[in-house]
């Protein structure tokens, strides 16, 4: 088996861009387990499921109409042969991918496919919710970056060209969901080593943890 780092945090915390220049100074897999609750959320809504539909909803998770695809740049969501990973980025899916991603078996359901992108590789550096908690409890190294909640808004805006107002309140909501809901709510996982990125360049936080990592890859 291969090196898993994990970096998990609310939303808008860093994670995506920190864990993706990791795993490309390490020369690593890098992948955001956000698509597949996102990806579902999606393909159920053009497929016309329930967002509350346990059972359709497990069964649409391991349907091949839908697949995700890790890439260095972006962890992509293929659906009906298409790429649809701009589509799924929004906003509004964020907020059905929580709904999704609070229900039990869905979660189970999704586990596997998330543990199989492990497989393979030399070394991964996964980024969520429950990475460290659940999906890798192994790893060699847990993270979880964290960020004020007006400088997570203000990223998240800058990012998807929205209003600082308009993503304050769906990460209000989201992180919520994400951290009241009963099956494997956002938590920091048992070890974890707690990053505070407000103060922190990208830059800064990458190098931070890249040299932890090199640090317990010699341990
Ligand atoms: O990280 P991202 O914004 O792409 O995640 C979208 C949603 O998917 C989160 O708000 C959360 O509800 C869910 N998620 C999760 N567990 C993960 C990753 C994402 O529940 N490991």
């Amino acid at each position: 088996m291969g090196y898993v780092v994990t970096i998990d945090g609310p939303a808008a915390s860093g994670k995506s861009s920190v864990s993706r220049e990791l795993a490309s100074r390490m020369g690593w897999k890098w992948l955001s387990t956000g698509a597949f609750y996102r990806g579902l959320a999606y393909v159920a809504n053009e497929e016309g499921v329930p967002l509350e539909d346990e059972e359709a909803l497990v069964k649409l998770s391991q349907s091949p109409i839908w697949s995700i695809a890790m890439q260095p740049e972006r962890t992509e969501v293929i659906y009906r042969d298409q790429k649809v990973t701009d589509e799924v980025a929004k906003d509004q899916v964020g907020l059905w991918a929580s709904r999704v991603s609070a229900l039990p078996k869905v979660r189970t359901s999704l586990l596997k496919n998330q543990r199989d992108c492990e497989k393979n590789s030399h070394g991964l550096v996964a980024e969520g919710r429950d990475c460290g908690s659940v999906v890798f409890p192994q790893a060699l190294l847990k993270v979880y970056l964290t960020a004020d909640q007006v400088q997570r808004a203000t990223r998240r805006a800058q990012d998807l060209g929205m209003s600082v107002e308009e993503t304050t309140v769906s990460q209000r909501i989201r992180d919520h969901q994400d951290s009241t809901r009963k099956s494997a709510p956002l938590q920091v996982p048992e070890h974890a080593w707690v990053v505070d990125t407000t103060h922190l360049t990208l830059a800064q936080a990458v190098a931070m943890i890249e040299k932890r990592i090199r640090e317990s890859m010699k341990e």
